[in-house]
């Protein structure tokens, strides 16, 4: 109701958002975080903050998240969480038993100053860690950054507490998927296994947050990257970060700590960036590409060619995070649709300057604002109307209100499913997007079509 009252007069705003296009950094640090197997993330701030984060992260994934709090109540806003932390590795070692927590902090508790590191040092001399047992840490303050950011930071810890340099080079390569899907994880997997490179993914959610169903619960499922892995990547051949947001800073971190040479690239998402990835993959391990991967390619360019005639010219809305769209710019200007609205709510100047070069052929003004909101977006919207809405479940509002089809992709996705068990990465994932872009177009064609011009065969 009301987005009905959203003007189209676009208005200078600096101190005020409506209707953010993200989240919190919290919750992309326990995405993070369960990505590590046998990993409990734990949340040091209060009892809200980890439910919202666990609720997100259980709809979206539609699997149970399970996570820990330090549950702060007056006491500890005063005068600090480190007893509720010290208690709280305390319990859940010895009442969950896993291998690993992934400690985050919040708006409260960074506000008050707690010192993870210290307090883990504490928990760890009186005995509270087990042997063989791990804690480590992110800072994840929210009033900075966002879902992404707090992902980054997160990954980048599992460097800094884990890679290890013993001197002597595996034939592996290290990969940091960045903000996607498990299935995304997976896909990514499963190319360099197809190339026959061993990779260490981290982190690594497939088999975690997709997992089958057996009748059992599992509270630490069988995927997750192992810190026996994680140690192994300070000496692996070169690391791979997928996303400059997401994976650049742990990429870069490895490289300083271990002297791993990084590579940081787009996220494969269409045929260019995916050719960028297989490309560094191959030459980074010295291998070939093999014949099935050049088949998946030729594939998607033979649907892209098939389906041409319905992309040329339609313009699209995009939001949502910043790796995701830069890619996903470049896809569709490639297939000749012409993005015209980008916004992502992760702040970040580069984000501009990159999609203003992806789109520079595109006729016709393009907005882009990064650290910017829907509502802004929804008005950009209004002005100038588009064929098409690529962006999360938050979209289905404005696509109704507008009357445009809209392609759900992004975080976080509520109100669908699927999203956790087909990837969008990759030659095949390529495939999938334009199946279900092509699905919301032509449904519209038909939705509208008079009577004589409702065709049976495309
Ligand atoms: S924004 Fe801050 S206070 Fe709110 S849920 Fe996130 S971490 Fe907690």
């Amino acid at each position: 109701m009301l987005l009905r009252h959203t003007t189209n007069k676009v208005a200078d705003r600096h101190a005020l958002t409506v209707n953010p296009a993200k989240t919190c950094q919290p919750i992309g640090a326990m995405y993070a975080a369960l990505g590590v197997h046998s990993c409990l993330p734990h949340s040091h701030g209060s009892q809200g903050c980890c439910a919202y984060h666990r609720s997100t992260l259980t709809r979206h994934y539609k699997e149970p998240v399970m996570a820990g709090t330090s549950s702060f109540t007056e006491g500890a806003s005063v005068f600090g969480g480190q007893a509720n932390l010290v208690q709280a590795i305390d319990n859940i070692f010895t009442i969950y038993n896993p291998e690993v927590i992934a400690v985050h902090t919040t708006c409260l508790s960074e506000t008050i100053g707690d010192d993870i590191a210290q307090i883990a040092a504490k928990a760890r001399e009186s005995g509270k860690i087990p042997e063989g047992r791990y804690v480590f840490h992110a800072s994840t303050p929210s009033y900075v950054g966002s879902h992404v950011t707090g992902f980054a930071g997160m990954t980048r810890a599992m460097v800094d507490y884990f890679a290890e340099k013993c001197g002597k080079k595996r034939r592996q390569i290290n990969i940091i998927p960045g903000y996607v899907e498990p299935s995304d994880m997976e896909e990514i997997k499963r190319i360099a296994k197809l190339m026959d490179i061993p990779a260490v993914v981290f982190p690594d959610t497939s088999n975690v947050l997709n997992g089958p169903q057996t009748g059992k619960y599992e509270m630490f499922p069988k995927g997750g990257v192992t810190i026996d892995q994680l140690k192994t990547t300070g000496d692996s051949m070169g690391t791979l970060g997928l996303g400059k947001l997401a994976s650049g800073p742990a990429a870069h971190a490895l490289d300083t700590k271990c002297k791993v040479p990084c590579q940081v690239l787009d996220l494969p998402i269409g045929i260019k960036a995916t050719d960028r990835f297989v490309d560094a993959l191959r030459s980074m391990a010295g291998v070939n590409v093999p014949d099935d991967i050049n088949i998946e390619r030729g594939r998607l360019l033979d649907v892209i060619t098939d389906m041409h005639q319905y992309f040329f010219g339609k313009k699209v809305a995009l939001i949502g995070d910043p790796d995701q769209l830069i890619s996903l710019t470049e896809f569709l200007v490639s297939i000749d649709m012409w993005p015209i609205h980008i916004v992502t709510g992760t702040p970040g100047k580069k984000f501009e300057k990159r999609i203003r070069e992806l789109t520079s052929e595109i006729p016709g003004p393009v907005n882009v604002k990064a650290g910017g909101d829907m509502f802004l977006w929804h008005q950009w919207i209004k002005n100038d109307p588009v064929d098409l809405m690529i962006g999360n479940t938050y979209v289905k509002y404005i696509s109704r209100d507008e009357d445009i089809p809209l392609v759900r992709f992004g975080f976080p996705i509520l109100d669908r499913a699927g999203h956790s068990y087909f990837p969008t990465v990759g030659y095949r994932g390529g495939i999938r997007l334009l199946e279900k872009i092509l699905d919301v177009l032509l449904d519209r064609q038909d939705r509208d079509a008079p009577e004589e011009s409702f065709e049976l065969v495309m």
